[in-house]
C-alpha cells in the first residue's frame, strides 16, 4: 500500500529531509551547537511573523501559546472581546474565562466570516482591553480578514491578539504593518514541521500589557522564554522539545526558500483547486466561497452519505486520512486539510478518492 497521506489541519505532511532531522540524537540546548540553531530559528521566524519584535518558541501545541498570551497580558476581571467563528475562537474565549477575565463572545455563526460593521459597532462602545480574532477558522474553513479587523480595532487603540495557528506561513499575515499586537503559530500546520512547538510574537504594547499583568504564569511566562531569546547565545528557560527545533529550523529554511509570496500564490492555487473540483462532482462547500480558506475546505456532506464512511473509505482504500467535523458540525461536513507539505500529486489522489467514495457510498 501508498505511503499514508494526511490531509488534516494538522498535524500535517512533513517532508523527507526535515524527518531525518527529527529522527536525529537530540542537541544538547545548552551547547554552542544549540544556540546556533535556535538564533536561525528566531532569524526565521521574525521573517515569517513580518515583525521585528521578539518571536519565542515554546514547548507546547499551539493552544499553549493561545493560554501564554491571555496569562501573560491580562489581569483578573479584564474586559476583552472574542469575535468568534467557529470551535478554534469558543476555544480561546474558553481560556480566558478559566483565567477569570471578563469575556465576551460575539459569535458570527459557524461557517460566516467576522462582519467588520457589526464588529466595529462593538468595538465603538465597549472599552475592551483587546480585541481576540481567528484568522483561519480551522473547524469551519473559514479566513478572516485580520488587516481590516486589524485596522478597525486600531481605530480605537484595541490591542489585537490573532489566533494564526493554522494559517501563518500559508496565508499573508504582516504583524507590523497591520499592526497587530500578538500573533500565535505553531509547528504542525503551515510549518511543514511535526507537531511539540507553539511560537508567539507581542508588539511593544503588548510588552506593556505584559508589565501590568498580575495572572498567575510559571511554564508559559513570556518574560522569561523573551530574555532566553534576546540573548546573544539564545536559549529557552527550560529543556524545549529540541528535536522538533531541529527539523523547525530546516522547514522554515525550505519555506523562505521557496519564496513566502510563491507558497501563498500556491495555496490560493490549491484552495480554488479544490472547490472547482468539488462542484464538477456535485458537493458543496460548507461557507460561501468568497470567505472560503485556502489552507483547508469544509465540504457538506450529501444527505444520503455518512461522513465517517467517507472518511473510512479514502483511508482503507487509498491510505489517505481526511477529518471529520467538530463539535457542532460533526456528521455535516468533511475537511481536507491542504496547507503545509502539499504537493499537486496528493491534492489529486485525494480529490480522485473523495469522488470515487462518493460514487460508491451514494445509496
Ligand atoms: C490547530 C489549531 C489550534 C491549536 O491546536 P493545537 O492542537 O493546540 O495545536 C488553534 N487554533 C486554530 C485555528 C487551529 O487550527
Amino acid at each position: 500500500m501508498n505511503k499514508k497521506i494526511l490531509m488534516t489541519p494538522g498535524p500535517t505532511m512533513v517532508p523527507e529531509e526535515v524527518l531525518e532531522i527529527n529522527g536525529r540524537q537530540p542537541m544538547h540546548h545548552r551547547t554552542q551547537e544549540f544556540y546556533e540553531l535556535f538564533s536561525g530559528l528566531n532569524l526565521n521566524l521574525k521573517k515569517i511573523f513580518k515583525t521585528k519584535m521578539e518571536v519565542m518558541t515554546l514547548t507546547a501545541s499551539g493552544t499553549g501559546a493561545m493560554e501564554a498570551s491571555v496569562a501573560n497580558l491580562f489581569s483578573k476581571g479584564d474586559k476583552v472581546l472574542f469575535a468568534t467563528i467557529g470551535h478554534f475562537g469558543e476555544r480561546f474565549y474558553d481560556i480566558a474565562k478559566i483565567y477569570g477575565l471578563d469575556a465576551e463572545l460575539l459569535d458570527f455563526g459557524w461557517g460566516n466570516a467576522v462582519d467588520l460593521n457589526v464588529l466595529e459597532d462593538k468595538l465603538k462602545d465597549g472599552d475592551y482591553k483587546a480585541l481576540f480574532i481567528t484568522q483561519n477558522e480551522t473547524s469551519t474553513g473559514v479566513t478572516n480578514d485580520i488587516k481590516a479587523a486589524a485596522e478597525t480595532a486600531g481605530k480605537y487603540s484595541i490591542p489585537v491578539i490573532v489566533d494564526a495557528v493554522s494559517s501563518l506561513g500559508g496565508i499573508p499575515l504582516e504583524m507590523d504593518k497591520w499592526g497587530v499586537d500578538v500573533v500565535i503559530t505553531c509547528s504542525q500546520k503551515c510549518f511543514m514541521s511535526p507537531p511539540g512547538l507553539s511560537f508567539i510574537s507581542l508588539s511593544e504594547r503588548a510588552w506593556g500589557m505584559a508589565e501590568k499583568s498580575t495572572l498567575p504564569k510559571y511554564y508559559f511566562d513570556l518574560k522569561k522564554a523573551r530574555k532566553g531569546v534576546m540573548k546573544e547565545k539564545p536559549d529557552t528557560p527550560y529543556t524545549p522539545a529540541v528535536s522538533t527545533i531541529m527539523a523547525a529550523k530546516r522547514a522554515t529554511d525550505m519555506l523562505l526558500s521557496l519564496g513566502l509570496d510563491n507558497v501563498y500564490k500556491r495555496q490560493e492555487d490549491f484552495g480554488k483547486k479544490v472547490r472547482d473540483y468539488i462542484k464538477d462532482i456535485g458537493l458543496q462547500l460548507f461557507p460561501e466561497e468568497c470567505i472560503a480558506s485556502n489552507l483547508i475546505s469544509a465540504i457538506k456532506v450529501p444527505e444520503d452519505i455518512s461522513a465517517s464512511d467517507i472518511i473510512n473509505y479514502i483511508l482503507e482504500k487509498h491510505n489517505i486520512l481526511i477529518t471529520g467535523g467538530q463539535g457542532r458540525l460533526k456528521g455535516k461536513i468533511i475537511r481536507i486539510g491542504h496547507m503545509g507539505y502539499v504537493t499537486e500529486e496528493m491534492l489529486e489522489k485525494t480529490l480522485n478518492a473523495l469522488k470515487e467514495a462518493v460514487l460508491k457510498l451514494k445509496k
